[in-house]
């Protein structure tokens, strides 16, 4: 028994990020849509890396007890503030939705994704205007902070930083790349986004670059990334998204530059399944049998911790 615990204490010891899913569906779910609360172990300051769901995988989380306290306190005091990877409803709808109960935070994007928010969500005409741009008046309880690609940019009332890369989703659609770090330990998380090959772009190659060296130096706790679709999905009906195939192909490159050994050390966050039919099961299969990289898949459920 003390064996067990002391196991116990060592694995929980081993971390230096929780994640606490409060949605992971790319669609048809809407109480169960992207959105990942992030903080650093020991530490109750989080972001939410976007904001599909928010109050009911808040309540999930209280039924797992990944989470204490109330729901309205969570999400006034917990969350210090929302990283938004692109404007898609099911990346933003709980945060539109729960803004009238939130407290005063940043809202963290590049400059094209704020755009939108700024003109089409928190706008009079949809919704009141909790931003602190657009249009009149402003209720300012949200403050827009437009990132710069390549610039590291410190998280509010947070331990962490991040830094964005532009993504390609449905070329010429943009999303976005947050790389968060903490001390000298990294979490990558990709908001939607489409094969280099289908979208005819640089974007990953680019990313994967970046980070390999990170990866090498065994400092990227984890890579949230999606596959929406599974295999069997037309190349024309991909809206900007990833397969099974298309994420290993994706990985393939990446393991080029780290090394296999290296990358086979990073946990890999499978995030936007569409549930749609027997989706999830498929891609769950598919990946599986294409995973030759050996990579560890993390399926990630609502309210339950992921520690990195
Ligand atoms: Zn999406
Ligand atoms: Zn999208």
């Amino acid at each position: 028994m003390f064996l067990q615990g002391g196991h116990l204490i060592a694995q929980q010891q081993d971390f230096t990020f929780k994640v606490i899913p409060l949605g992971v569906y790319g669609s048809t779910h809407e109480s169960n849509l992207s959105s990942y609360m992030l903080a650093v172990k020991n530490s109750n300051d989080y972001v939410c890396l976007d904001a599909g769901t928010i109050h009911d995988g808040i309540d999930k989380a209280l039924d797992e007890k990944t989470l204490q306290g109330g729901a309205a306190h969570i999400l006034r005091t917990g969350i210090k503030g929302y990283l938004i990877s692109h404007p898609h409803l099911d990346h933003v709808a709980g945060l539109i939705i729960n803004s009238p109960d939130d407290s005063s935070k940043n809202i963290y994007a590049l400059p094209f994704c704020i755009n939108t928010i700024e003109e089409k969500y928190f706008s009079w005409k949809s919704w009141a205007n909790f931003g602190d741009e657009g249009e009149e008046p402003l209720l300012k309880k949200y403050h827009y902070v437009s990132l710069s690609e390549g610039l590291e940019t410190a998280l509010a009332n947070t331990a962490m930083f991040v830094q964005p890369f532009e993504l390609s989703h449905a070329n010429p659609n943009k999303s976005t790349a947050f790389l968060v770090r903490y001390d000298s330990s990294y979490i990558l998380y990709l908001g939607d986004t489409g094969a280099d090959t289908i979208e005819n772009s640089d974007k990953l190659s680019k990313l994967w670059q970046y980070i390999s060296p990170i990866v090498q130096r065994d400092q990227l706790k984890g890579i949230f990334i999606e596959v929406s679709f599974p295999d069997e999905q037309p190349n024309d009906k991909l809206f900007g998204h990833l397969t099974p195939g298309l994420l290993f192909n994706e990985m393939k490159k990446l393991s080029s530059l780290t090394g296999k050994k290296n990358l086979q050390n990073v946990p890999v966050v499978i995030t936007h399944i569409k549930p749609n039919g027997n989706n999830e099961m498929l891609i769950k299969k598919e990946l599986a049998q294409k995973n030759d990289l050996q990579l560890r898949l993390i399926f990630p459920q609502q309210g339950e911790m992921i520690k990195l």
